[in-house]
């Protein structure tokens, strides 16, 4: 048995198909995908615009709670910079239970889902109980965002963090308890996780560093050498330089910058997502770009933390390959963090279309590259199978309400430069993952009871 449904506008690889056929099988994987009508049952007709969903490539879920409550000023903290946020941070993490962890992450989950993301690699450091015991069970956190996963239906890659130091030569302090493993204990915890995947479709598990700051070399490679007798295949995420006070203590600490000493000394490859690649030299920017590693750019956390602006094309012009992540999720929102990379590249450029090239051929739209660049980055990042609609990926289909008034009289050709450049509404109204509808007119069926847990949440955290 399989469903096949009749798409008005079917995004596919370079192009649409108008009307586009897709066909999907029990297991949730595309079967086929064609302009021309398949034997069989009459097909489920489907209106507007079916893009496929884009995997968000960095997330810590409990950030959520966070948002709009460290945009302030005080005689204590007159600059504010992502250092002094940390602190702010900090204090909600003493209080974090795991109750509150899997609300929050529901939550910012189903958020995710109601744009058009139907994947997220959870970068997942608040392991263990305030002081920095374990939980009886030592997995109990991770459980608790797998919990969420599951309750909204998102396909989740989940990246159990390694941290073991407060910085390069220092010790961890009081408020990083919680953070930290020796190298064996993580590894111990990535096997059990491996072992949760029994039964789940949805669910990867990939390794995670902190950063050079976090963790030793000698450390990073065992880790590395541990996750790679597990699973040669899996991704490998790192926060590499998301301040120039990042850069400043990895080149004082081992002689070079973050991505150049990853380049040289662990080496990078397809299977790296780069997190905040934000300040990297020109030869940092040829290096990773040829790598194959997947830059993991956080456009509007990166944007309210005052980080610095990702060299977009620079690295997009020497063929690197890039994704977004939402990271303390400021927003959720696909178009939001694709329009600030562009724009944020035309104010300080001073031009227009910034990532599009002339291909010789006809017009290149900004929105069709943007869109499809960070899909397949989304897609390399979480190695989730899904990132386009073609036989054999995971039947991740979004669809784009053409009455909404972003699309109001918008064809193929202009829809994706209409949604993420050209207005402000969510034109998301359907969301399928894995062949299953878990957003129907923009709604959830745990959506109630995912925003009353949350609310209960926030309140054991800020009182
Ligand atoms: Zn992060």
């Amino acid at each position: 048995m399989s469903n096949i449904y009749e798409v008005e506008h079917l995004h596919q690889p370079g192009g649409w198909l108008s009307p586009g056929y897709i066909e999907i099988g029990q297991d949730g994987t595309i079967l086929s995908v064609s302009g021309t009508r398949p034997g069989g049952g009459a097909p489920t007709v489907l209106r507007g615009f079916g893009v496929p969903g884009l995997s968000n490539l960095h997330s810590h879920a409990f950030q959520r709670a966070l948002a709009g409550r460290t945009e302030f000023v005080s005689g204590e903290r007159a600059e504010d910079n992502l250092w002094t946020w940390r602190k702010e941070m900090y204090r909600a993490v003493d209080r974090l239970t795991p109750e509150a962890c899997e609300a929050i992450g529901a939550l910012v989950y189903l958020e995710m889902l109601q744009f058009g993301m139907t994947g997220v690699c959870e970068f997942h450091y608040v392991h263990h109980q305030p002081g920095g015991a374990a939980y009886d069970n030592p997995a109990e956190m991770s459980d608790r965002l797998i919990a969420a996963a599951e309750l909204t239906g998102i396909g989740l890659t989940m990246l159990p963090v390694l941290y073991a130091h407060g910085g390069i030569g220092k010790p961890v302090e009081p408020t990083q308890t919680r953070f930290v493993h020796d190298v064996d204990a993580y590894l111990r915890l990535i096997e059990t996780l491996r072992a949760r995947r029994n039964g789940r479709e949805g669910l990867h598990v990939g390794l995670a560093l902190h950063s050079l700051r976090a963790v030793t070399p000698d450390e990073a490679r065992a880790a590395l050498a541990g996750m790679d007798a597990m699973d040669p295949q899996a991704r490998l995420h790192i926060h590499v330089s998301e301040t120039t006070h990042e850069v400043a203590e990895v080149e004082a600490g081992l002689g070079a910058r973050p991505v150049q000493w990853l380049l040289d000394n662990i080496g990078l490859d397809d299977r790296w997502c780069l997190v905040h690649a934000t300040h990297m030299d020109p030869s940092e920017v040829a290096g990773a770009a040829a790598s194959g590693a997947v830059a993991g750019i956080c456009p509007l956390t990166e944007a309210t933390m005052g980080d610095g602006f990702f060299a977009l094309p620079e690295y997009h012009g020497a063929g690197g390959a890039w994704g977004i992540g939402t990271d303390s999720h400021y927003s959720t929102s696909v178009s939001e963090e694709l329009r600030i990379l562009e724009c944020g590249k035309r104010l300080e450029l001073r031009r227009r279309n910034v990532i599009a090239r002339p291909d010789g051929g006809g017009p290149v739209h900004s929105g069709r590259v943007l869109f499809d660049t960070a899909l397949a980055g989304g897609e390399q990042a979480s190695g989730q199978g899904g990132g386009a609609l073609v036989p054999g990926r995971r039947a991740d289909l979004v669809m784009l309400d053409a009455d909404c008034n972003v699309l109001l009289g918008h064809g193929p050709e202009t829809a994706l430069d209409a949604r993420i450049l050209g207005g402000t509404q969510n034109p998301v109204r359907d969301v399928m993952v894995g062949g299953r509808w878990v957003v129907r007119d923009g709604r959830h069926a745990e959506e109630e009871r995912i925003r009353a847990a949350y609310r209960t949440a926030v309140a054991t955290l800020f009182g």
